[in-house]
């Protein structure tokens, strides 16, 4: 049950119209990049966090940004509705209220940190979902649409302080904004074929473009700098909200472990580099002061 498989890029193209108001009929790409902004596209801001000699990690936000924040999160929206509703159709959405509780009450605990990373991110609307599945995957969609798969919890048998680190690892990915990123180059790559098929007279490729560029954000792996960010931001997430931050290097550490004929699927968006742990041992000493005034408050 693979994401890659219950995502279909048809149905995409479908919400892509609903954006733009025009039903059944999907925006031509160079009107659409046309009407956005490209000016502001390339501003590569580094997040002013921590202030000199105080706690926290530093990261930048990524440059390329082509795609509007509510196109992005509209699709996601749409895509995570639709995994949801296949799930509820297996019976497999939020079957266990343990766990289910479990997993909200963690997220719960990290999401109102979110918002020093991406201000916009307290008026998302966020939500938290539990499929009963063997899979060893979490995501959070664009918007915080966050996904837990049971396979993660159980087969690698995560103590809370862990599973905060996973479900902020993917918090961070949204607040950085990653998958905006990931459909915004794939939408410029697309416009390269396409004025290219334009030139030399072929079909136009127009109309598939956002569908597969929304496609390939939510199912090709991280870069690695954004991996590294978001270790970098999900510790600090974990730490803020009382959770030991250490336990990203244990989460890692049990899911390279896990490995064998069928490896998380988690790695497969989120490959792990060989300085991972390293790095993330290297920067625990920024969050864990705010660690303990969490628990110092708690
Ligand atoms: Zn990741």
């Amino acid at each position: 049950m693979a994401r890659r498989r219950i995502l279909h890029p048809r149905s995409i193209g479908h919400t892509w119209a609903s954006v733009y108001g025009v039903p059944g009929e999907e925006p031509t790409v160079m009107r659409t990049v046309r009407g956005w902004r490209i000016g502001a596209l390339l501003a590569a801001v580094l997040l002013p966090l921590a202030a000199a000699g105080e706690p926290g990690v530093a990261v930048r936000k990524p440059r390329l940004l082509l795609v509007p924040e509510s196109v992005v999160n509209e699709t996601a929206a749409q895509q995570y509705t639709q995994i949801k509703r296949q799930a509820a159709a297996r019976q497999l959405l939020n079957r266990s209220e343990p766990v289910v509780t479990r997993v909200r009450a963690i997220a719960a605990r990290l999401i109102p940190h979110a918002h020093r990373f991406n201000p916009k991110s307290a008026q998302w609307a966020w939500e938290v979902n539990v499929i009963d599945a063997p899979m060893v995957n979490a995501f959070c969609m664009p918007g915080g649409k966050i996904m837990v798969f049971t396979g993660l919890i159980d087969r690698l048998k995560l103590t809370d302080d862990e599973l905060a680190a996973v479900i902020g690892h993917e918090i961070a990915h949204a607040a950085l904004e990653h998958g905006r990123a990931r459909m915004s180059e794939a939408v410029l790559k697309q416009v390269g074929i396409n004025l290219a098929a334009a030139y030399f007279g072929l079909s136009d490729l127009g109309t598939t473009v956002l569908a597969q560029a929304a496609h390939l954000a939510v199912t090709l792996p991280y870069s690695r700098s954004h991996e590294t960010d978001a270790d970098l931001v999900g510790i600090e997430l974990a730490a803020r909200a009382g959770f030991d931050p250490r336990a990203a290097v244990s989460v890692w550490r049990k899911m390279a472990a896990l490995g064998g004929a069928q490896p998380p699927q988690l790695l497969s968006t989120h490959p792990a580099h060989a300085t991972r742990i390293r790095d993330l041992e290297a920067a625990l000493p920024k969050v864990l002061p705010l660690y303990e005034a969490a628990r110092g408050r708690g």
